[in-house]
């Protein structure tokens, strides 16, 4: 997978994009990531990106010909035509499950808008997509790109160890995941729960599944209207949670 960010700040982006986790899967080359200033697509000698909207109000706007020229390149760079995303608050909020359907494409790129955003019509020209990071608004795109190459990077093969290693995770399959204990066994007076010691996989397996049933229905309890369970699990769920009445 290769993911192409389109930015004002690609320091920023690359300072975050080769560190930990991701930086260590870019350097094995399980994916790639190259960050794009978008200064060095405009023609004038101050590297204008952006200009006041028409109409008046407050604010600048990114003008659509560098964007244009930046992904056009883009598209070179990477012989193929990616799927374009503009990180919008107006866009659809990112989930754990569209951030497993990207991890799919082989192409992405991430358009970072800043100031009061990008011009409508490169967007309608070029953007497959946009998406939020929730229902709030940030200064530039930057922190959402980061957050979605993070998200969707993650779930490539070959960048963690196993898929394992996020399957279980909070969201994944519509739960929040189990409490995790690591070592001392006794931490201030409290004790890890006893089935975790006990090496037994079948028990450990199911207290897993009724603790992730339990806190899901504690914090997140609308996640639980969404999810399909067996008859088991429902009794499991009942029980867990007349366990805690
Ligand atoms: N004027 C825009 C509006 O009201 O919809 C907001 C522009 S915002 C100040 C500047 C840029 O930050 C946006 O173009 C977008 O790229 C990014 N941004 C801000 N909040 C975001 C969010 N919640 N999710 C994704 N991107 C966001």
């Amino acid at each position: 997978m290769r993911i192409d960010i389109i930015t004002l700040f690609p320091e920023l982006c690359e300072a975050v994009m080769g560190e930990s986790i991701v930086g260590r899967a870019r350097k094995k080359g399980a994916i790639e990531v190259y960050c794009h200033q978008l200064r060095e697509y405009t023609y004038d000698k101050h590297n204008r990106v952006d200009d006041t909207p028409y109409g008046g109000g407050m604010g600048m706007l990114l003008m659509a010909e560098p964007i244009a020229d930046c992904f056009e390149h883009v598209c070179e760079l990477a012989g193929r035509r990616p799927h374009l995303i503009y990180m919008s608050p107006q866009g659809k909020t990112l989930t754990q499950q569209r951030a497993r359907e990207l991890a799919g494409y082989d192409s992405l790129a991430i358009l970072c808008g800043h100031y009061e955003g990008v011009d409508e019509r490169v967007l309608e020209e070029y953007v497959d997509e946009e998406i939020s990071i929730g229902d709030y608004v940030l200064t530039g795109g930057e922190l959402p790109a980061l957050v979605l190459a993070d998200a969707v990077s993650r779930m490539v093969p070959g960048v963690l160890s196993s898929d394992e290693c996020f399957e279980e995770e909070s969201h994944f399959s519509g739960l929040l995941e189990y409490p995790h204990y690591t070592k001392p066994a006794v931490w201030r007076g409290k004790p890890v729960p006893e089935v975790l010691l006990s090496g037994h996989h079948g028990n450990i397996e199911k207290w897993r599944r009724q603790q992730a049933l339990l806190r899901t229905a504690k914090k997140r309890p609308e996640m639980l209207e969404e999810t399909v369970f067996t008859k088991e699990e429902q009794a499991l769920l009942e029980k867990a949670l007349r366990n805690q009445e």
